[in-house]
């Protein structure tokens, strides 16, 4: 048995939904499909929540309606009459709850009011394509993953509680698959014990889907996306990617750490712990052969493994006296970045300076800064990218960096990073 997780991509529009079903049909069954927000609505659902907890409601509400709108307008298209019906009455239902989220929504409270919001993107999404999996014949159970995931209250980024979560995983869903029946269910989102809904962060679907397997000790993951397997760089930047035919989870962890929006980088751990080989596979040609991601792979040849990270900040921090930067004011650097969630990209220190590479998220790195500029002196490089080789050549890394500013390059024997504008 085994986990399909479908993104939003693959959902998009009603012609991408009907085109799964052969996918689906061919799956050894039963099966668990892991489904994503249609494309674009968790984007859609965000703005809703800034405005609302800008405390525009008004605009918030009328972005609701034109969103409520497509839902409708895709079931309709979708689904004969009599499950339209069906679909159209769990939608108004969900609609009202959405306009609930949305009243309640404070900015004091902002991811916290965010998950309510947000979390809704999946439930209305599994529903139509529950009620259209139904309408085709695909005897299924629609399971709403917030009874089974349950979580802390880290909100936008919540800590799947391993022990409850599986042992409700396989009361609930591992005895329908007993039964024989495949199961459809959402991405991206769970609850904590007072049964209030978090999301486990942007694009988390594949960690659900990895979560599921693992806690059901089921055999395999398949991600369908709309490229042909694991490429070696985003072909939206770079020319010439090829695809990879297999490779270890090690390698896929390290290029989603550093930044590839291949895989959600919290995937891989659960299936590596329980040794679950993870397919990438293409939903547009499901006969093309796609990526095997596992624990060890026969080729150890790998083509260089690009990832570009933009909206990058370099911040230098330096001690305003000449003092050394010792392991006191690295850690305390540390903390300050724990704090406030931010998260290094690269680091490197000097005899009286720190160097540290982050995302450009404005309000963070300016609190940063201002906490920071107390005890030192803080610089800013903007707009900076951060580009990452794996296996790479000296001819690629040149290639790559010949016509750019290189502000900092770091090398191991097999990575290379640089900071260039
Ligand atoms: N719908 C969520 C997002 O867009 C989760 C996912 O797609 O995996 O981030
Ligand atoms: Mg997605």
């Amino acid at each position: 048995m085994q986990v399909y997780k479908f993104g939003g991509a693959s959902i998009a529009t009603p012609e991408r939904m009907e085109a799964l079903l052969p996918v689906i049909k061919e799956a050894k069954q039963p099966v668990i499909l892991v489904v994503s927000a249609f494309g674009k609505t968790t984007n859609a659902l965000e703005l809703i929540v800034d405005n609302a907890c800008k405390g525009d409601k008004q605009n918030a509400l009328k972005l609701v309606h034109e969103l409520e709108q497509q839902h409708v307008d895709y079931a309709k298209t979708i689904l004969d009459e009599e499950h339209y019906k069906m679909a159209h009455a769990a939608l108004n239902e969900y609609f009202t709850e959405l306009q609930w989220a949305i009243d309640g929504a404070d900015a004091a409270r902002y991811d916290h009011s965010y998950d309510q919001v947000v979390c809704m993107g999946e439930i209305l999404s599994t529903r139509i394509f529950s009620y259209y999996l139904a309408q085709r014949g695909f005897s299924h159970e629609w399971i709403d993953v917030r009874d089974v995931l349950r979580t802390d209250d880290t909100y936008r980024d919540a800590k799947v509680d391993w022990e409850y979560s599986q042992k409700q995983a396989q009361d609930i869903i591992g005895r329908q698959l007993k039964a024989g029946k495949s199961i459809v269910t959402q991405g991206f989102i769970g609850a904590t014990a007072d049964n209030t809904s978090v999301t486990l962060g942007r694009e988390g679907s594949d960690y659900t889907a990895a979560l599921l397997a693992a806690m059901l000790g089921l055999e395999a993951v398949t991600i369908w996306k709309d490229v042909p397997g694991l490429l070696n760089a985003d072909p939206k930047e770079f020319k010439g990617t090829v695809k990879i035919e297999a490779i270890t989870y090690h390698e896929v962890i390290e290029m989603a750490y550093y930044g590839a929006q291949v895989i959600h980088p919290k995937t891989i751990k659960p299936l590596q712990n329980n040794n679950i080989p993870l397919y990438v596979k293409c939903f547009l040609d499901k006969n093309l052969k796609g990526t095997v991601i596992q624990n060890e792979v026969n080729s150890i040849f790998y083509p260089p493994l690009i990832v570009l990270k933009k909206d990058q900040v370099l911040l230098q921090v330096t001690t305003r006296d000449f003092s050394f930067i010792t392991e006191d004011n690295l850690s305390s650097i540390y903390s300050i970045l724990h704090d406030l969630k931010i998260k290094v990209n690269l680091i490197q220190n000097a005899a009286i300076s720190f160097v540290a590479c982050v995302d450009r998220k404005e309000d963070k790195v300016q609190e940063l800064m201002d906490i920071l500029s107390k005890d030192y002196k803080v610089f800013r490089n903007e707009d900076v990218q951060l580009l990452t080789i794996r296996h790479y050549t000296p001819e690629i890394l040149f290639d790559l960096t010949k016509s750019r500013y290189i502000l900092l390059e770091q090398k191991t024997r097999q990575t290379v990073q640089v900071i260039m504008k």
